[in-house]
């Protein structure tokens, strides 16, 4: 992929360039090398978008469910044939490990595959009515158009995490992904159009930065809003959404508790803690952010977790690394902020807690893996999400204060529960105010699932049942 600009909409089934004259440049984050240059749609090629997604959606939502879900199953099969050039451009693009853009690939192939099952179960009910010979036939029906935000740190498998479930459920999209990330999903939706025989029209991809998606969003003829992003982004699209009622789905950011009870498998935490904090540089939305040890064992985690996280390895993501970039500049300053900060409020460092500094690493958005102690719970950097390879550790003494700790927070996307203990984890499961709380395992959601955060980590429905909704 060299520096070039490229078509970036697909409106009606059809490439086209954008008459845009702002464009986003999309950089490589391990070399910091310029891939493309991505044009901001305008306001007519977003208005072409909308048109088109309105006039497919009646005939759309009339063929046949079953048809519906075939056209996704034949998605599914692409994505798993091409999943090595797809997983080269993630990695490109947007810096995360070959084995963990490969497997953003398929289990995106999965996602797909999963919302086609739905196509024979968007089932309704009928009740009895009040009068003589009547019943109720309660049915399901498409909301109509669909906007589709994208955000860059899985850009394919949430760009399948909004467009299957609209399509199978008979919404039309139109979709756009993030200015950060957008070559792979003009990729997939190239080889998409390339396979597939959709209707023209029932998804469309317009690029662009987030004054695209506001115009996007506030469009009249937009029935839904599914977007995923961080709270502030969600949060201006629940105002904009306010004034035509249009309902929104957001699935935002977090700061996921992990509780290892006095109890667990130590080793068994220790791995996996890891694991979910420095899995795509920390940059997932439901890594865990922070760590709360009962008394008993903090010693012996904190050791093994320091020892475990100044072993991670990183390096070009397209060998393999445990560990690759973060995704921006920006990014990377906000992961030095917040270990700064926390230095300056009392934290200290146990590992990491800078650029490394070998001279592979002068370009790129690199960071260690950190591990700070001496935190507490006002701590910004306990409150706030850092997105980055950062854990910081605190001790717990009682289940009471693990919980009040891990409750204190204004995101509720999802919480870690480690203890060998059934009644534990199931006091636990009750008692902790997420979304979704694991036991003895981390990230990795399973599709028939809820993923859907509580608090300010966001609203609506997205896999399970909520693809219905
Ligand atoms: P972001 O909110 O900056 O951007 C997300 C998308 O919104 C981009 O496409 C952007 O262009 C668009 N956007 C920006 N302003 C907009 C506006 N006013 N109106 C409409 N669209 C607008 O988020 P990001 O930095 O791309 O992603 C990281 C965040 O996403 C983190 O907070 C992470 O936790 C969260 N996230 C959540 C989940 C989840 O499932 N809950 C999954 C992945 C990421």
């Amino acid at each position: 992929m060299s520096s070039t600009s490229v078509s970036s909409l697909y409106i009606r089934g059809q490439w086209r360039e954008s008459a845009g004259d702002e464009s986003i440049p999309v950089l490589n984050p391990t070399t910091e090398e310029e891939l493309a240059d991505v044009p901001d749609a305008t306001d007519e090629e977003i208005d072409e978008a909308l048109a088109a997604a309105q006039e497919a959606q009646y005939d759309w939502a009339r063929r046949p469910a079953k048809e519906r879900g075939d056209l996704l199953r034949a998605v599914a099969d692409v994505m798993e044939e091409h999943v090595d050039e797809l997983a080269e451009s993630v990695v490109k693009e947007q810096g995360k490990p070959l084995t963990v853009a490969q497997g953003e690939i398929t289990a995106a192939a999965d996602l797909a595959r999963y919302n086609a099952e739905w196509d024979r179960r968007i089932e309704g009910d009928i009740v009895p009515g009040d009068s003589r010979r009547e019943s109720i036939h309660l049915l399901r029906r498409p909301h109509g158009v669909v906007a589709g935000i994208i955000p860059w740190n899985y850009p394919i498998a949430v760009f399948i995490r909004k467009f299957a479930p609209a399509l199978v459920t008979g919404n039309t999209l139109v979709a756009k992904p993030s200015e950060e990330t957008p070559l792979t999903t003009l990729q997939l939706v190239e080889l998409i159009d390339e396979n597939v025989d959709f209707p023209e029209g029932v998804f469309n991809l317009v690029t662009g930065g987030g004054e695209v998606g506001a115009r996007l969003v506030s469009a009249d003829e937009i029935d839904m809003i599914s977007m995923t992003g961080n709270v502030e982004t969600g949060k201006e699209i629940m105002r904009t959404a306010a004034d035509d009622l249009t309902r929104v789905s957001l699935e935002l950011g977090g700061k996921a508790p992990a509780i290892v009870w006095q109890d667990a498998d130590i080793d068994a935490a220790v791995e996996d803690v890891l694991t979910a904090r420095i899995t795509n540089a920390g940059q997932v939305c439901t890594c865990a952010e922070r760590v709360y040890v009962h008394s008993d064992v903090r010693e012996e985690f904190e050791e093994k977790y320091v020892d475990a996280a100044g072993n991670i390895e990183i390096g070009d993501p397209m060998d393999n690394p445990d560990m690759g970039p973060q995704i921006s500049a920006r990014e990377l300053e906000k992961t030095e902020r917040a270990v700064t900060q926390a230095r300056e409020e009392g934290g200290r460092i146990l590992t990491g807690g800078k650029h490394p500094s070998e001279e592979t690493f002068n370009q790129g958005y690199w960071y260690e893996p950190t591990v700070v102690t001496d935190v507490s719970q006002d701590m910004d950097i306990i409150q706030n999400e850092v997105f980055g390879p950062v854990t910081p550790i605190m001790e717990i003494n009682s289940f009471e204060e693990a919980i009040e700790y891990a409750n204190d927070s204004h995101y509720g996307l999802s919480a870690y529960f480690f203890t060998n203990d059934y009644r534990m984890a199931m006091r636990a499961a009750e008692d902790l105010a997420f979304g979704e709380t694991y036991i003895n395992r981390t990230l990795g959601e399973s599709w028939q699932g809820h993923h859907i955060g509580w608090n300010q980590s966001g609203m609506g429905g997205e896999d399970g049942i909520g693809t219905l909704q």
